[in-house]
């Protein structure tokens, strides 16, 4: 099944009308924040009912297979449904910065990163706009938009929003951040993390499986398991790396990412006012190993 399937026989727009429903009482994640969206009230990642949208540009800096040699056709949605105080994109993130459109208008800018030969549509942050991506989608499937969709977020997910996913996502690309609550809470604002995000990435696994790449090395349908090292073990990596192998399997793609900085308002806050160190990351290359887990990238 694929959203093509979903689109003819009519399940794709029941979907979106379901999605939709739900932004009267926002539950769409965790937060449960229950304001009427469709009204103009906002919760706790602060957008109403029109996507909002940083950038769409064909973008080189991803894995590998979602690179590839034409690049991956990004868009950055405003706002996100977590407070992390450390991030990196926090003009987009936290203070919104980006344009509200349509849903028209989020379907053309699709079908033109299409045109651009995009290898994918990559949804960087997409969580809060599920129902408007839905939408778009559906708009764009009828102007002829058919590239495979990447979906590239925090983690921070409920698996009832992402079974409106099941069929539509071909690549999911979520983030598991934490295991301990402190700093869940603490710098993210993200209560009860380690056990909603393994919830959630076990469901994404169900929906996609193990990575699969084209004779190209291009992905065309898995799960990639992204996880940034954080200073004083605040991620939890080794926790994280064993529950991944135990867990999800051995096959699991992982991303370990080092580049970690304090940035936005992470250089006053101890514990994470800082780089993380070489002795910090390879600590956690080494958890991997241990783990067993020998797909995906570590960086030098
Ligand atoms: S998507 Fe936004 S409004 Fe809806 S529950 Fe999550 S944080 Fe709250």
């Amino acid at each position: 099944m694929n959203y093509l399937d979903l689109y003819n026989s009519g399940e794709l727009l029941r979907r979106v009308r379901t999605a939709y429903a739900r932004l009267k009482s926002c539950d769409l994640c965790p937060h449960d924040c229950r304001v009427n969206r469709l009204a103009g009230e906002t919760g706790v990642c602060r957008s109403g009912a029109l996507p909002r949208v940083a950038s769409a540009n064909v973008h080189r800096g991803e894995e590998p297979p979602i690179s590839g040699t034409r690049g991956s056709g990004t868009i950055f949605f405003s706002n996100c449904n977590l407070r992390c105080r450390f991030c990196q994109n926090f003009p987009i993130s936290q203070f919104g910065n980006g344009e509200d459109v349509t849903t028209r208008e989020l379907s053309a800018r699709m079908l033109k990163l299409q045109r651009q030969r995009a290898h994918n549509l990559n949804l960087v942050t997409p969580s809060h706009f599920l129902p408007q991506f839905l939408a778009a989608l559906y708009l764009a499937i009828g102007e002829g938009f058919r590239l495979p969709i990447v979906w590239n977020s925090n983690g921070y997910e409920r698996v009832d929003a992402l079974e409106l996913l099941d069929g539509v996502v071909d690549i999911y690309l979520p983030d598991m951040k934490y295991v301990a609550e402190d700093p869940a809470v603490n710098f993210s604002s993200a209560h009860g993390y380690r056990e909603i995000n393994r919830r959630a990435v076990r469901e994404m696994l169900r929906q996609v499986g193990h990575l699969q790449l084209d004779e190209e090395g291009i992905g065309v349908r898995g799960l990639i398991v992204r996880h940034l090292v954080l200073p004083e073990g605040h991620a939890g990596s080794r926790e994280t790396l064993r529950w991944i192998s135990e867990n999800l399997g051995g096959d699991t793609h992982i991303s370990l990412m080092k580049q970690f900085f304090p940035a936005h308002e992470a250089g006053q806050i101890p514990g994470i006012h800082r780089k993380i160190t070489d002795e910090e990351y390879e600590a956690a290359v080494e958890a991997l190993e241990e783990a067993g887990l020998e797909n995906g990238w570590v960086q030098e």
